[in-house]
């Protein structure tokens, strides 16, 4: 399917740069997927947080994650919520179990591919501004039951 090129849209539904996000959102925006990993106990975590969801330990770094993982679960939208999703309707918003660790929420729009759990899917990052990018995911391979 063509996407439907215009990103700009959603550069005002970004939310603010805090000590937090900062450095996902750099990278994001050069085109990378971070997460932060814990030292002690060795998982990786996203929402970033200034402690380990596992361990409570503070000792965190930040690792390169590639992106991949299986459809956890997922809802299709067919209304268009905000102006900038209306290029794109129907579309999928999924919860996506990644390969190197914690699970993610973003849009897939590639609408008319059918989705199920378990679907192979990969980052996308799309540039919104010149400072800004979002991530989305597409599918790459459908799922097996082993997932
Ligand atoms: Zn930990």
């Amino acid at each position: 399917m063509q996407i439907k090129e215009n990103f700009d849209a959603f550069e005002d539904l970004v939310p603010p740069i805090t000590e937090l996000n900062k450095s996902y959102r750099e990278n994001l925006a050069e085109g990378r997927l971070i997460l932060q990993a814990c030292a002690p106990c060795g998982k990786n975590q996203y929402p970033f947080e200034s402690f380990c969801y596992e361990c409570g330990s503070t000792d965190l770094t930040e690792v390169s994650s590639t992106g991949e993982g299986s459809v956890y679960s997922f809802v299709k939208v067919h209304q268009p919520y905000h102006p900038a999703f209306k290029p794109f309707i129907p579309y999928f918003v999924s919860t996506v179990q990644l390969d190197d660790g914690p699970r993610m929420l973003a849009a897939m729009f590639e609408s008319d591919d059918v989705l199920e759990i378990g679907d192979r899917v990969a980052a996308r990052i799309e540039k919104i501004s010149e400072t800004e990018a979002m991530l989305l995911f597409e599918k790459i391979r459908q799922g097996t039951n082993e997932n």
